[in-house]
């Protein structure tokens, strides 16, 4: 098995098997661009590796002969006492980029003997020992697992002792001072020491790397962007370069288009006489491109040269890593470019524009989940506030939160329901967790392409990075800027999108569409076959959904309109026992829902609006007992009469069930309680009434929850129709009322074709058939064992978040299937939250559902994502 590639040999468009590094650097070689010779260790050798916890055959033969080539065609030699020497790095490269979730390890090949000729070869005996110190660091840290901090250490006494404030100053001796104090340290905490031996290094710095794959941050990062666990990375091991060879040299980040705003003008970071590592640690201040041009014309023009031929080859935004060494320019990678969702769009757009794409290809790159970016708030466009300090605008929107200095922090303040903003001096891979439940991240170190703002914008959420005013103290939970000092809770807003902080809640600005992705949204229309509609139980949603593009409303939950300031009503119908208060109750209501149906009707008029009666157990709406215990307790105490909280007491126990969410809910009301769904149908047909009156066009479909028989629906659709006739016959025409159902429990799935000659439509409920299915609630789930189950990958993503396709998703589609046969006039949607993702719209296209219904501020993905099932479908 052939499981090492030199890059001239690779397959470009393999990222599979070589990742997506090793595939862009084996593409770049073709296209004779100047990629510092290497090879590409597979993806496949990395899944054996991990499978036996050791080399699959063969693979440690076919890297030595890899590397005799390479010393072929570099001249150099490896792990030899002649020079000039050969490093190496050596580079995880999986086939989604991870950036920073994995190990690299840079300079490899070094030792007290290498060291000197390194030295000759580059006539400077400090670069050289750099080199070493930082290899040994690296090593030490990768391979050997001491912590990182206990070099950094050494290197703060070191700077201390000559006086100087960065690494770049330090002499020769403290490099070699520093090299050697690592070798102890190393050899201290491990009992182990670096090899000297070159192959025994780069033996250990795979094993590492393709350990790394596996590592925390690297799980969690998964998790998070849902790229599967058994993929494994690539290692790509390539001739060293130097960007810290003196001014002729230097280091740097592009990108073709600017990724943040998507503007079709090249941007990036560089940073003369450095290593790469330097740029993205954002230790030192990067340059632009524009002022690299203004230091080293011919560089500059080289780079922007190639990076055309990467976006004509690519026809994408690409992200480039080069070195420029003594005047030599080296591309070291390239790949399709990180972008923010704005960026996203306005290149798909602009590049049909160009002509270098076509319409559907523009469809297709705009991940849907994506769009959520575009629907951050950001603050008012004429807000005049004082910032308190100005960074770079690393990841756009705004955010205001609590602060916190810790990833843990971050965690505990979300799950108690506090928005936080992640304060740190600059974020590491191992702070995935925290940014992931921060609202937002400020940094006072860093550039555009720190590791914060690469994970922010891939996140989607706001971020400022290199706030260089700004104090950190980790330890006391602090930061200060000038004497103001902020110290953990105190409440900042950060605005991505200008790099601008400020102090306290700044209140913030919903966003709307911009011409680009209404370009863009109108051609995902033209592709897609799913309807998509919006839940909404609002006229304010439902107009919200109007204007991103909902073609009607899929669910219109009543029962939120029987809360608040209703409730006393509502619990005056649940608790009165001999009639006379109910009537009276139910006219009250009665008027109200007709005011609500008649103002969601006119929000969407002309389309359909789903009205779904009443669904949730009743005792729901009643005071809680435990709290009216008290309330007995205390006058009891206090010698009050307590005989009425007494008697309360004893109706709401009634109504108490044992599984309420599997009690008396949804259609059972309905038939045991028939006065209240009857008031509901009257009230909604009689909007229609007064909304036709208007001159308006509503389109009004009744839905019953929760049904499992047949005879359930038709016992209540006899109810319905006898409503329907009666209204109808009073206004002299017909109101073109739909009635249909939920498919929510599994029973109703089982029995689609019984139910369905009794519907007009069916929308699943996705929400309760998933808890139904699996025998589970979400909220006992979500308490107790989901995320455990998460973490130990029993379930590989929430079932509540993406349909379980395999389990709910068999009931759907057969349930659709056998509805559709049974009424082929049948409409068929989906309700519950995965109507709103896009794995799960997938699903519903191939099912053969006629819609979807997300929540307002989700139609635009979901525009977007049955678009591409549409086209992924097609496959053209
Ligand atoms: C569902 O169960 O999927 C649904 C939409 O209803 P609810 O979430 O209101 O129970
Ligand atoms: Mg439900």
């Amino acid at each position: 098995m052939n499981f090492v590639f030199d890059f001239q040999e690779g397959d470009g468009t393999d990222r599979d098997l070589l990742g997506g590094k090793g595939a862009g650097l084996a593409e770049m070689t073709r296209l004779g661009l100047p990629v510092p010779p290497g090879f590409i260790v597979t993806t496949e050798a990395c899944r054996a590796y991990l499978a036996a916890s050791d080399f699959p055959q063969g693979l440690w033969d076919q890297i030595l002969g890899a590397v005799t080539r390479l010393e072929t065609r570099t001249g150099r030699h490896f792990s030899s006492a002649v020079g000039p020497p050969l490093l190496l790095s050596v580079r995880s490269g999986a086939k989604f980029s991870m950036p920073g979730m994995m190990d690299t390890v840079l300079n490899l090949g070094l030792n007290d003997e290498i060291v000197t000729l390194l030295g000759a070869w580059a006539n400077d005996d400090r670069f050289a020992w750099d080199a070493y110190r930082r290899f040994v660091q690296t090593y030490g840290r990768v391979v050997m697992s001491v912590p990182g901090d206990s070099f950094e250490e050494i290197l703060s006494e070191l700077r201390d002792r000559e006086g100087v404030e960065d690494d770049s100053r330090l002499s020769a001796a403290a490099l070699r001072d520093a090299t050697s104090r690592f070798h102890a340290l190393v050899r201290e905490r491990t009992g182990r020491a670096v090899p000297d031996d070159a192959f025994s290094q780069l033996e250990a710095a795979m094993r590492a790397v393709f350990e790394s794959w596996n590592s925390r941050r690297a799980r969690s990062y998964r998790r998070i962007h849902g790229i599967p666990g058994t993929l494994g990375t690539a290692v790509n091991v390539q001739t060293m370069v130097f960007g810290d060879l003196g001014d002729d040299s230097g280091t740097g980040v592009c990108f073709t288009r600017d990724p943040a705003t998507g503007e079709n003008r090249p941007y990036g970071d560089y940073l003369p006489n450095a290593q790469g590592e330097d740029v993205v640690a954002g230790i030192r201040n990067t340059l632009t491109l524009d002022e690299m041009a203004a230091l080293r014309p011919e560089h500059h023009a080289h780079l922007l040269k190639v990076m055309a031929t990467l976006e004509r080859h690519y026809r994408d935004m690409c992200d480039i890593e080069f070195t420029v060494e003594r005047d030599k320019l080296w591309i070291l990678q390239t790949r399709i470019g990180k972008r923010t969702a704005r960026a996203a769009v306005r290149i798909a757009t602009g590049m049909v524009g160009e002509g270098l794409i076509e319409k559907r290809d523009a469809v297709i790159r705009v991940r849907p989940d994506s769009l959520n970016q575009l629907l951050h708030p950001r603050l008012p466009d004429d807000y005049a506030g004082e910032p308190i300090t100005t960074g770079i605008s690393a990841s756009p929107g705004a955010a205001t939160g609590a602060v916190v200095f810790d990833a843990d922090t971050a965690v505990e303040w979300d799950e108690a329901g506090k928005r936080t903003i992640l304060v740190r001096w600059e974020t590491t891979p191992d702070d995935i967790h925290g940014m992931a439940a921060a609202a937002g991240i400020l940094t006072s170190h860093g550039g555009k392409t720190s590791h914060a703002a690469v994970v922010a914008r891939g996140m989607g959420k706001p971020a400022v990075t290199g706030a260089a005013d700004l104090v950190v103290d980790q330890q006391r939970r602090c930061f200060g800027i000038g004497d103001v000092q902020y110290t953990e809770g105190d409440v900042i807003t950060i605005d991505g999108t200008t790099g601008r902080v400020f102090s306290g809640e700044v209140p913030l600005v919903e966003p709307e569409a911009s011409p680009e992705l209404e370009e863009l949204l109108a051609w995902a229309d033209a592709y897609r076959r799913l309807g998509v509609r919006a839940n909404a139980d609002t006229p304010e949603d439902a107009a919200l959904a109007a204007q991103w593009g909902a073609e009607g409303i899929g669910l219109a939950r009543t029962e939120h309109m029987f809360l608040g300031d209703r409730l006393p009503v509502v619990q005056r119908l649940i608790l009165d026992e001999d009639g006379s208060d109910r009537k009276a109750a139910l006219e009250e209501l009665r008027a109200l829902q007709t005011a609500d149906f008649e103002a969601i009707l006119a929000a969407m008029d002309g389309r359909p609006v789903v009205v779904r009666l009443l669904d949730p157990p009743l005792h729901e709406f009643l005071p809680d007992r435990w709290e009216l215990e008290s309330e007995r307790d205390e006058a009891v105490a206090a010698g009050r009469d307590s005989s009425e909280i007494a008697s309360l007491m004893a109706q709401v126990a009634r109504w108490e069930e044992s599984n309420p969410m599997m009690g008396m809910r949804g259609v059972r009301l309905g038939l045991v309680m028939p006065d209240v769904y009857r008031m509901q149908v009257e009230a909604a047909l009689h909007a229609v009434r007064r909304r036709f009156d208007a001159g308006g066009s509503p389109r009004l479909e009744l839905m019953v929850p929760l049904v499992a028989t047949a005879e359930e629906l038709h016992r209540v659709r006899l109810m319905i129709d006898e409503e329907i006739a009666l209204a109808e016959r009073s206004a002299g025409r017909t109101l073109g009322v739909k009635v249909g159902t939920m498919i929510e429990t599994p029973r109703a799935a089982l029995t689609a074709a019984d139910i369905g000659v009794e519907a007009e439509f069916f929308s699943f409920g996705s929400n309760d058939l998933t808890q139904l299915a699996f025998g589970f609630s979400r909220d006992d789930a979500e308490a107790h064992f989901l995320s455990k189950y998460l973490d130990d990958g029993i379930f590989p993503a929430s079932p509540f978040e993406s349909l379980d396709e395999r389990g709910v998703g068999r009931l759907l589609r057969m349930a659709t299937v056998e509805g559709k046969t049974a009424n082929p006039r049948l409409q068929v949607g989906i309700c519950g939250e995965h109507g709103g993702d896009p794995a799960s719209i997938r699903f519903c296209h191939g099912a053969g559902l006629d819609y979807v219904s997300a929540s307002p501020h989700r139609v635009p993905v979901a525009r977007l994502a049955a678009a591409q099932a549409a086209i992924t479908a097609s496959g053209n």
